[in-house]
């Protein structure tokens, strides 16, 4: 099978609402009068961020899943996105399993596939979406002021412990590691989520480095610090309702370490004045979404980790860097 017949057989579907698909030089995207493109990469690279052993139908909508994550955190309804994959080889059941897996997603969230890039190398998935929201109506990093409430949305953590328990490094009952995985392979990108928290939340960003990284990252970009309950943030591990975990019996350094710098969890971490806390749980109730406060922003920068009693906490969390 030669690259135009590949992608036509599994990737390219007749544009809907665009008014250029795949196919020409330039695929066309007509964004509303009045409203912003949001636009946003994310790559997937073997070895890197996933097992070549991965369920490819799981990988397809991981791959649009982590792109859609980055359009929640802004508030951006998706449009529409592009695909540059480069393969080692020409895998038919691999191409089906990937291909269905993205469209169901793409399809879920009326984003259409709009063209992309094919080429043979090593297993590499580049995904662009592009999504619209009113003008100056973007959720952005920068928005957030002190004394107000931070929130995380869904669950924390339970991709960290999925890749430590593939890791050997701690033990699981199969359910639940079924449960975890899930929650790494195939996540759950909060769109519906941000957009409702439109014109509610001060600031927002999606968790892939790990919760406290990518909060850090509203903090220096509003020029404020935070004071974060720990184990707030450990009751939103999503295994941790289930009543086997207790006899997993896992240390509490584990579970704050992946719930707090875990990484993989495509949440939305945001925030909002305490005023808007009855808009926030509304925004949560129509997304069908849980929410969770974990803690408060403060003027002074820095993070300052406490208990449930309030006392400090003195473990260290990093986040990813792929460089570091
Ligand atoms: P060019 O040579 O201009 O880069 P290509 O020959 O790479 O164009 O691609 C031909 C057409 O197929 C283009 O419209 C491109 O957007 C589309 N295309 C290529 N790869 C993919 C893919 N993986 N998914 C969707 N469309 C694709
Ligand atoms: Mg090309």
């Amino acid at each position: 099978m030669g690259e135009f017949d590949l992608i036509a057989r599994y990737f390219a579907r007749p544009a809907k609402r665009s008014p250029l698909g795949p196919g020409d030089d330039c695929a066309l995207l007509a964004p509303a009068p009045g409203m912003q493109l949001a636009v946003s990469s994310d790559m997937l690279v073997e070895g890197r961020h996933f097992l070549s052993t991965v369920d490819p139908a799981r990988l397809g909508h991981k791959a649009l899943a982590v792109n859609l994550s980055d359009l929640a955190a802004c508030g951006a309804k998706p449009l529409a996105f592009t695909l540059a994959l480069s393969l080692p080889t020409v895998d038919e059941s691999w191409l089906a399993g990937f291909s269905q897996g993205l469209f169901a997603l793409a399809d879920a969230h009326d984003c259409e596939l709009v063209g992309g890039d094919t080429t043979r190398g090593p297993l590499n998935i580049c995904i662009t979406v592009f999504g619209e929201v009113p003008a100056g109506a973007a959720l952005l990093r920068s928005g957030a002021r002190a004394g107000e409430d931070i929130w995380v949305s869904g669950t924390l953590g339970d991709a960290r412990l999925a890749l430590e328990a593939f890791r050997g490094t701690l033990s699981l009952p199969a359910a639940l590691f079924a449960q975890a995985r899930a929650r790494m392979e195939s996540p759950t990108p909060r769109v519906t989520l941000g957009h409702a928290l439109r014109g509610i939340a001060s600031a927002a960003v999606d968790v892939s480095d790990g919760m406290l990284g990518d909060l850090g990252h509203i903090l220096r970009a509003s020029e404020i610090g935070a004071r974060i309950d720990a184990d707030a943030a450990v009751t939103c591990i999503g295994v941790s309702t289930d009543p086997d975990f207790a006899a997993a019996a896992l240390p509490i350094e584990i579970l704050r370490l992946c719930a707090l710098s875990g990484g993989d969890d495509y949440e939305l971490v945001f925030t909002a004045p305490a005023s808007a806390r009855e808009a926030v749980a509304q925004a949560a109730r129509s997304a069908a979404t849980a929410v969770t406060r974990i803690g408060q922003t403060e003027r002074d920068a820095g993070l300052r980790l406490v208990d449930a009693q309030g006392a400090p906490i003195t473990q260290r969390f990093d986040s990813f860097d792929h460089f570091a």
